[in-house]
């Protein structure tokens, strides 16, 4: 049996291990283009910011060992060819033509894995070619950047995107001490991995850390002297002084052999593949950033390139070229990322991307500590759901805090796959210990939340809906009951339509608050305000409404 695999990074070499361990006989083959089969791409913004100290620490086993060529023969039986690249699959005589150091050669398979990953998106800009204009996708980048740093010439970039490569490269450039500019094209950062308000938590934390980003704006030129980087210019008009600029604009997956050789694209771009993760070829598989997915919630075709996918098809195609049956369920785009101190993680859908496939949803905005008050070390969290209105199901969730929040993302991801509801959510048997949460849980508070808001017992507006009503003028009350403490300590609002009673005076003082207006409630998280609509719908008020969120969300 001849086992060919392209690409040796997280996808292929997942299968050829996994082939192996399947079938000690099989003749298995990795051609790798790079010259670092196994290097975990994930890890090149540490090794850029200097968390991590050497390329190959990004390659090695747990017990140190270093995944080289050497590593796979004396170890795996595998044959890998490093700097060797696949330019031609025959289908009909089940060749791979190869190219190394300018000679050809072929390779006969009888299964064939197709791992050959995704290509950084390079924008076609003005002088988009002069030195100094890299992405940050292979460690050859991560070695330019850090050549330059060492240069000396290294003190000011600019990053073209702010998603999830373009914010972990600019916190790792900052690590260097460099100046760091971030262009995002939409209205906020990470746009496709959370809503405005959870965005603009990370924004504040960006702005806190020295990092200016600059939202709906777009690179329009960039600036070259002497064939170098010396700056950008954005929207055509504004320039900024840069001596790099990163490209971070996303991938596309890698198709141009699949293509070449007849096997079926899906409609996202990526490689189509049963759930056998079987191409329209049956002797070839295909897994990793070079296919598209199955969206557990949608039922539609995604693209989703993750390192956790990648390693997963990896094992199924490893079964199924030495006789298995295993099956890939699909997706439903968990993402975790560090921005500074930040935790960011997002599951499933974002209440925009719910809306436009056409679901009526319910949100819930809940912040609050990671773990119970009284303990110290505790931090805050910010949590969003978002669920079928006419279900009740639970279609997503995003979290950002300077606390813990890894664990709640991945609650809420296997609630999503098991097809769990908010009430269900509400009901779970999470674990309690004040070191590490609190008696009710800020996730299940925030499943309470969205049932409170079904059920018609909470109302709210969120901050931008407010901002608007104030900026329209509306004659409102915003009904601070915030204490006086908290009241000088954290964000206000400096608007003559506040009105200031703390939450235990307010039934004492509920005939100064008009009946024939609109109350808006603020407090410092949204419970208290909860509290105060039941108080005040108790005394016949009709119109009550609370900011989601409280001044947590409060960003102007
Ligand atoms: C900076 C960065 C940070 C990331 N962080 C995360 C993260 O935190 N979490 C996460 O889940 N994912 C993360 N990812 C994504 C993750 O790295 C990828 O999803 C994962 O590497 C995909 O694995 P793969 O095997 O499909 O492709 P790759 O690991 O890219 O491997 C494909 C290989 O195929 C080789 N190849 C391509 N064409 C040929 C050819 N014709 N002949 C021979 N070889 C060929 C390439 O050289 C490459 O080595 C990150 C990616 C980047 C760039």
């Amino acid at each position: 049996m001849k086992i060919v695999v392209i690409g040796g990074g997280a996808c292929g070499l997942k299968a050829a291990c996994r082939a192996r361990r399947r079938d000690p006989e099989a003749e298995i083959t990795v051609i790798e283009a790079g010259r670092y089969p196994s290097l975990g791409r994930c890890g090149l913004p540490y090794y850029v910011g200097g968390i991590v100290n050497e390329l190959d620490d990004l390659r090695k086993t747990l017990a140190g060992v270093v995944r080289d060529v050497q590593y796979f023969k004396r170890l795996k039986n595998i044959e890998v060819l490093a700097e060797t690249k696949v330019k031609e699959i025959d289908r009909q005589r089940k060749v791979v033509k190869i190219v190394k150091d300018g000679s050809e050669d072929e390779i006969p398979y009888d299964y064939l894995v197709l791992a050959m990953g995704a290509k950084p998106i390079r924008l076609d800009l003005p002088n988009a070619d002069a030195e100094g204009v890299v992405t940050l996708f292979d460690p050859e980048d991560a070695e330019k950047i850090l050549d330059l740093w060492d240069e000396g010439v290294l003190e000011k970039a600019v990053i073209i995107g702010g998603g999830l490569i373009g914010l972990e490269a600019a916190e790792a450039l900052s690590n260097l001490d460099v100046e760091v500019t971030v262009v995002e094209l939409l209205d906020h950062v990470l746009p496709a991995l959370l809503d405005r308000e959870m965005a603009m938590l990370v924004q504040s934390h960006l702005a806190e850390k020295g990092i200016k980003v600059l939202t709906g704006s777009r690179v329009t030129e960039i600036i070259a002297k002497d064939g170098k980087v010396a700056g950008v210019k954005v929207n055509g008009i504004n320039e900024i002084e840069a001596n790099l600029v990163l490209m971070a604009v996303g991938v596309r997956p890698n198709v141009d052999l699949a293509k070449a050789c007849g096997l079926e694209i899906g409609e996202t771009g990526a490689i189509k593949v049963n759930e056998y993760l079987q191409t329209s070829d049956e002797s070839i598989y295909a897994g990793g950033d070079c296919v598209e997915n199955i969206n557990l919630i949608t039922g539609k075709p995604i693209y989703m390139p993750l390192g956790t996918i990648a390693v997963k098809h990896g094992r199924i195609i490893g079964d199924n070229v030495t006789g298995g049956r295993s099956t890939f369920p699909g997706v439903i785009g968990t993402t975790i990322l560090k921005v500074f101190d930040l935790n960011v993680a997002r599951t499933g859908l974002t209440e925009k991307q719910a809306k436009e496939l056409g679901y009526d949803v319910i949100t819930a905005l809940c912040p609050g500590p990671d773990r119970t008050h009284f303990m110290p070390g505790q931090k805050p969290i910010r949590i969003k759901l978002i669920a079928d209105a006419k279900t009740g199901k639970l279609l997503g969730a995003q979290m950002v805090g300077l606390g813990v929040v890894d664990k709640r993302i991945d609650i809420v991801a296997t609630a999503i796959q098991m097809g769990a509801t908010i009430d269900d959510l509400a009901n779970f048997d999470l674990a309690y210990a004040p070191p590490y949460s609190t008696v009710t849980d800020t996730l299940i508070h925030a499943a309470n939340v969205a049932r409170n808001k079904r059920d018609g017992l909470y109302k709210t507006i969120s901050s931008f809906e407010l901002k608007e009503k104030l900026d329209r003028g509306e004659d409102i009350v915003l009904l601070d009951i915030r204490s006086d403490e908290e009241y000088r300590k954290f964000k206000r609002i400096e608007d003559p339509r506040v009105l200031r009673i703390p939450l235990e005076k307010l039934r004492e003082n509920v005939d100064k608050i008009p009946k024939d207006k609109e109350i808006i409630v603020l407090c410092q998280i949204g419970s208290r305000a909860y509290e105060a609509m039941r108080i005040l719908a108790g005394y016949g008020f009709k119109n009550v409404k609370a900011m989601e969120g409280g001044m947590a969300f409060w960003f102007w």
